[in-house]
Order: structure tokens, then C-alpha cells, then sequence
């Protein structure tokens, strides 16, 4: 039973100009009414299906624009937001700035970020900790190295990463967890390299992290919270991963990029919350 839903959440990562965002919402405008069963209006209508597309920050406003006019409703998530609200923080954007974009969804701690760009458990939970104060919705990414699962500290690490980046219980953070809090689990080896967890690995990952947020905030909050697998997913194997009960929706990089797998995507999403 998909009680939260199907998110899709498209990650563009590096990817496209301001023209090809442009291209891209016209592809799926246009292709939209025969990509998707009839199955997903309803879905769209009721908040049951939800899509997302993540684009680099330039394209954030071309974006919103297109999405205000396309077929059904897409939400447009920037990749990364500062904890100020302002300041000497050269290279960041802030709350506030998305804000008046119409913006509401922030991308927080994708591994590239922890890899590449030295985000850690601390600057993760300062990010998230802010920016549900400031009203936005937050896609939370964790995951282990191929190294860590290897050596069976997989657990280990999604506790470690969940707790650090998430503010304490006592501290009135249950209040945050009413859906405006999505967690993905990606797994870092399954990150762009075609490896994809399989059905009873993302369920094991979810599941722990569903019993880890219960443990913290309560059944009722961890029940609002919906967990995406993110980690090689493509129309081919969507359909088995939204089938796990503790998966909630992806997140997508490579196959969001074309107009048509994540429409493809978003037809798996639609089936998910048929079936249940
Ligand atoms: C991602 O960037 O979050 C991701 C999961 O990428 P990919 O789907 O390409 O593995």
C-alpha cells in the first residue's frame, strides 16, 4: 500500500542550458497524454503521484516558468541551498532566493556534494535544520560506500548520516517530519555506475531507516516521511523498486534527463499507486 505516495525526483545534476530546459518541458508537455496511463490524472490530482525535476541553479527560474505551464504538475527542487540567509558565502544561493522564484523544494547532502564539494554530517544538518525552519521541503540523500556495505557498515552508516543530519528529537524537530522531510537512501556505488540495489536491498535500507526514524519522533512522524531509492534507477527496473512497501518514490539522475524516460518513470510511479 503506497499510504505516501509516488514521488519521482529528477535530478539534473550539471545538465542542460537554459535552452535545452526549455526543450525538455516541451518534450514532455507535448508527450505527456501518451506516455502516461490514464490511470496517472487522478493520481496527479489527488497528490498521490509527484514529480520533481532538480535543475542546475541558472535554470532554476526557466524552469519554474515551463512548470507553471505544463501538463500536469511538476515541482522544481534546487540542488543545494545555504543555511544563511544572506551573507559573505560566495558561490551559495539562499532560501530567501528561491523563495521569490517560487521556489519550495531543496536537494540536501548528495553524495557528489559530500565527495567533491566537502559537505559533511555537519554543514548536511545546519542545511536541513534551516531550511525546514524556512518553510521548504527537504530531499535528505544518504548512503554508504561500496567499501562500507562490503564490510557490512551499511546500518552503521545510514544511522550515523540520519542522525547527524537531522536536528534532536527534543528539540521540537517531530514537527518538521509532517512530509516536508524526504529522505533518500542512494546508496553511493549504485550512483551513476548501472549498478542498481536490488528490490531487497533498498527495502532492507528503507525499512532500517523507517524503524530509525520511528526510534527518534514517533511512529506518526516517521509514518509521514516518505524514503526514495536513488542509484541507477531506469524505466526498466522502476517498477520492482516502487513495488517495496518502505519505498516511496526515486530519485534519478542519468534517465531523468531524457524527456522520455522520465516520463517512463513516471508512468512506473502512476502504476505503484494504482495497484495499492
Ligand atoms: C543521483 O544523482 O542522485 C542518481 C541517483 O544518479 P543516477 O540515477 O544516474 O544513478
Amino acid at each position: 500500500m503506497k499510504t505516501r505516495g509516488v514521488l519521482i525526483a529528477g535530478n539534473w545534476k550539471m545538465n542542460f542550458t537554459l535552452r535545452e530546459t526549455g526543450e525538455f518541458f516541451a518534450k514532455v508537455k507535448g508527450d505527456a497524454a501518451k506516455a502516461l496511463p490514464a490511470s496517472a490524472s487522478s493520481a496527479f490530482a489527488t497528490g498521490r503521484l509527484r514529480a520533481c525535476v532538480i535543475p542546475p541553479m541558472l535554470s532554476l527560474g526557466r524552469a519554474m516558468e515551463a512548470a507553471r505551464e505544463a501538463a500536469f504538475p511538476i515541482a522544481v527542487a534546487a540542488q543545494n541551498a545555504h543555511w544563511e540567509k544572506k551573507g559573505a558565502f560566495t558561490g551559495e544561493l539562499s532560501g530567501p532566493m528561491l523563495q521569490e522564484l517560487g521556489i519550495s523544494w531543496v536537494l540536501n547532502g548528495h553524495s557528489e556534494r559530500r565527495q567533491y564539494f566537502g559537505e559533511t554530517d555537519e554543514t548536511v544538518r545546519k542545511r536541513t535544520e534551516s531550511l525546514l525552519e524556512q518553510g521548504f521541503r527537504v530531499i535528505l540523500c544518504i548512503g554508504e560506500t561500496r567499501e562500507e556495505r562490503e564490510k557490512g557498515r551499511t546500518t552503521e552508516v545510514l544511522t550515523r548520516q540520519l542522525s547527524g543530519a537531522l536536528p534532536e528529537a527534543g528539540k521540537g524537530a517531530a514537527k518538521f517530519l509532517d512530509g516536508r522531510l524526504v529522505i533518500a537512501y542512494e546508496p553511493v556505488w549504485a550512483i551513476g555506475t548501472g549498478l542498481t540495489a536490488t528490490p531487497a536491498q533498498a527495502e532492507e535500507a528503507h525499512a532500517t531507516l523507517r524503524k530509525l526514524l520511528t526510534d527518534r519522533f514517533g511512529s506518526e512522524a516517521a509514518s509521514h516521511t516518505p524514503l526514495l531509492y536513488g542509484g541507477s534507477v531506469t524505466p526498466e527496473n522502476a517498477d520492482s523498486l516502487l513495488a517495496c512497501p518502505n519505498v516511496d518514490g526515486a530519485l534519478v539522475g542519468g534517465a531523468s534527463l531524457k524527456p522520455e524516460s522520465f516520463l517512463a518513470l513516471l508512468a512506473a510511479g502512476a502504476r505503484a499507486c494504482a495497484q495499492s
